[in-house]
């Protein structure tokens, strides 16, 4: 018997898991290994930076690039460039994740498994793993991403609804400015590079079906209907991809989800998923894991339903509005009339863009 079994070992799982163990019996159930590449900007808000520097990890001292200048592109290249008001880090997941596994091992029992079910049974749960194996534990934390076949098995909400987004990504060498995040748009969607350790570049985009199905496949795509913008033709010409595949992720949801479900307390991109053109998706799977490890270190343990109020109050209070400007901020981009007009008056006043930055951020935390 787990005081408390986390599913799903990314960011929000890991760091859940490192915090939880300090005091609690924790089980995380991980489905694949480490190291390993994922789906994903990776680049880091410095919201996270103390946090992670108190739990021993240092990105910078790792080989993370520091990043503090934001470019933006419209679909036909004309780009507008800003500091970033609290700038981050470029780091690749493969790298970062592995730094947080390594301090999990110490503070959880981990599982390589995949959890298939998950039964609540009035004071403790049953979840059992495509391995036969069945645990019991008294609370279940939810950290499986924006979409598992968990979220089938709990029936979500979110997950009935099909989703039009898919995404792509890989490693380059390319000639960048290390300390740039770059966001070009194209028709159906948006492109981010920035630099992450070793000085490869990562382009990772969000697409919809509707604009993808135009092209044969990824590289036909990116040729012909990204290369429209012509600094992403620039970045297709000379870039030299250092995997052998793009990887891709599908059925990318931004619907809206539940902090708490089926008396699981969720947390990263299973409690909500931001836009991925805000950059900060990361940032708040690592912050929702600490929000709720203080909600449990401040409350009665065997008090269920204090645990899950403060829980929700805080996760609203947090993110709630910083998912609704992402979900602003996606539609202006989305309709070229609108985000030409938006374009034009970041131009005049250049002070807008920070200010819409800032919308998407939280602050720094320890
Ligand atoms: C295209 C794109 C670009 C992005 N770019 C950025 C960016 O630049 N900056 C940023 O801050 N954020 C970015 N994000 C968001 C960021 O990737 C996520 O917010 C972050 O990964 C969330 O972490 P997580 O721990 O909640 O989920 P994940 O990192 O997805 O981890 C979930 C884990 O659960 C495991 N799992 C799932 N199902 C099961 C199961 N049944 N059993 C066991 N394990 C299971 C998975 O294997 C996985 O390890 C981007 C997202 C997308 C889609």
């Amino acid at each position: 018997m787990f005081q408390i079994a986390i599913l799903g070992g990314g960011l929000a799982g890991l760091v859940a898991a490192i915090e939880l163990g300090k005091k609690y019996k924790v089980l995380l159930v991980e489905k694949d290994p480490y190291p390993r590449h994922r789906v994903c900007g990776e680049y880091v808000s410095n919201e996270v930076l103390p946090y992670l520097q108190t739990m021993g990890i240092h990105p910078l001292a790792e080989g993370a690039i520091p990043i503090n200048q934001f470019e933006i592109s419209t679909h036909s290249g004309n780009l507008i460039k800003t500091k970033l008001p609290l700038g981050g880090f470029g780091m690749s997941r493969y790298a970062l994740d592995n730094l947080l596994f390594k301090k999990a091992t110490k503070m959880a029992q981990i599982k390589f498994e995949t959890c298939t079910e998950i039964k609540f049974k009035n004071t403790h749960f049953s979840i059992a793993t495509k391995e036969s194996n069945t645990y019991t534990a008294h609370y279940v934390i939810g950290a499986f991403g924006k979409r598992s076949a968990i979220d089938k098995v709990l029936e979500r909400n979110f997950i009935q609804k099909k989703s039009s987004w898919l995404a792509v990504k890989a490693h380059y060498n390319y000639n960048f400015d290390p300390n740039v995040v770059a966001l070009h748009n194209f028709d159906g969607g948006y492109c981010g590079l920035s630099k992450i350790e070793a000085g490869a570049v990562n382009a990772c985009y969000l697409t919809t079906y509707k604009s993808f199905k135009r092209a044969k496949n990824i590289t036909e795509f990116q040729q012909k209907i990204m290369s429209r913008n012509p600094l992403l033709a620039n970045f297709f010409q000379h870039a030299q991809p250092l995997f052998e595949n793009p990887l891709t992720i599908s059925q990318v949801s931004f619907e809206s989800k539940k902090p708490i479900e089926n008396h699981i307390f969720m947390i990263g991109d299973a409690a909500g998923l931001i836009h991925p053109l805000c950059g900060n998706g990361m940032a708040m799977a690592i912050h929702s894991a600490k929000l709720l490890a203080t909600v449990f270190f401040q409350n009665d343990f065997n008090n269920r339903n204090l645990l899950e109020k403060e829980y929700a109050k805080i996760w609203t209070h947090t993110f709630s509005r910083r998912l609704q400007s992402g979900q602003w901020i996606q539609k202006v981009l989305l309709r070229p009339a609108l985000a030409k007009a938006s374009f034009k008056i970041a131009k005049i006043v250049p002070s807008v863009l920070p200010k819409i930055i800032e919308k998407t951020h939280g602050e720094s935390f320890v």
